[in-house]
């Protein structure tokens, strides 16, 4: 196949894979039930960000249906960030918490660092800590962010082995592109890491066997920078007119890729259930038992 010929790629669908994952969680909960042990999350949410009360909502709802306890904590706008630091440090010491997470963006009076590293690294099962960031960097046990973890599961599930495949990763936040190029080069990827600053971008793309992109902004990468049969993850919720739409011209990047996840159907549902794969495997160290089998990377 030449690169002028345009192939049609492999829908990779993160919605059944993320319930097929939830099933699993569902079973090893059981599992842990029959032993004495709730698995349990809880969730703080300050102010009233609409966006926030919908992830908050199918948080709570997905963790109750694997038989997790589901804990929510909410707190008004304009609470001091004294009175949410005290909250944690009471969520830190109650056994009956394994995972604890503030919803974010945070009220703009608040330090976003300061209470995220004000969590129990054990408990921290968005994997934002600065002992977990430092932890997976270095290659240590860490609790992992779960967007990042969900797209590894789904490269993995594509790929296999990702050892010296090119990565291309486009964003550099703390929450997606940093820790999924960590991911990628623990399984021996070789990662480059592009940004608003990068300027050739689209020769990246086209030598690139996985592109992860986390721009934020719709339909950003053109279905021919991608090489054929790459593997695309794209990780971006754009809301526009046309409704919801990834970082990624779908249409145009499916013609070359050789698997592609949709937007929405994709990465979205795999953050949930990473979360909840998070909470288990907290759990689980919690009570010095093994890490859950395929949850870890
Ligand atoms: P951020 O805004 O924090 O980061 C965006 C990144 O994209 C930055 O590193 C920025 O570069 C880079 N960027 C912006 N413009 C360009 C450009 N022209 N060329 C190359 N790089 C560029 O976003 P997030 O990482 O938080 O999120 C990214 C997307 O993923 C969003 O659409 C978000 O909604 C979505 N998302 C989806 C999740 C899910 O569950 N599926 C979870 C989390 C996020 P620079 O650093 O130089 O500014």
């Amino acid at each position: 196949m030449t690169a002028t010929s345009p192939m049609t790629a492999t829908l990779i669908d993160g919605k059944a894979f993320a319930a097929s994952l939830r099933t699993r969680i569902g079973t090893a909960v059981t599992a842990m039930k029959a032993q004495g042990i709730t698995p349990s999350l809880t969730v703080v949410l300050v102010g009233e960000d609409p966006a926030s009360e919908v992830y908050v909502r199918s948080k709570g709802r997905m963790t109750r249906e694997v038989g997790m306890n589901s804990f929510e904590h909410r707190l008004p706008a304009d609470t001091p960030q004294a009175d949410l630091l005290a909250l944690i440090d009471r969520l830190n010491g109650d056994p009956a918490v394994n995972g604890i997470l503030v919803q974010l963006p945070l009220p703009s009076h608040m330090d976003e660092a300061a209470v995220i590293n004000a969590i129990d690294p054990a408990k921290d099962v968005d994997g934002f800590h600065i002992l977990n960031v430092g932890r997976l960097a270095t290659g240590q046990k860490a609790m992992v962010p779960c967007t990042p973890l969900g797209c590894l599961m789904l490269l993995r599930d594509q790929l296999g082995s990702l050892a010296g495949k090119n990565a291309l990763v486009i964003g550099r936040s703390n929450i997606v592109g940093k820790p999924m190029a960590q991911l990628l080069l623990r399984d021996s990827a070789t990662v480059t890491m592009a940004h608003s600053r990068t300027s050739n971008l689209q020769d990246l793309c086209r030598q690139a066997d996985i592109v992860v992109a986390a721009v934020g902004r719709p339909h950003f990468v053109q279905g021919d920078w991608i090489k054929l049969g790459a593997v695309v993850i794209d990780v971006g919720i754009n809301r526009t007119d046309d409704g919801l739409v990834g970082d990624v011209d779908f249409d145009g990047a499916a013609k070359f890729a050789g698997a592609i996840t949709p937007v929405p159907g994709g990465v979205g549902p795999m953050t949930i259930a990473c979360l909840l794969a998070n909470t288990l495997t907290a759990t689980a160290r919690a009570n010095g038992l093994p890490d859950p089998e395929g949850l870890t990377p």
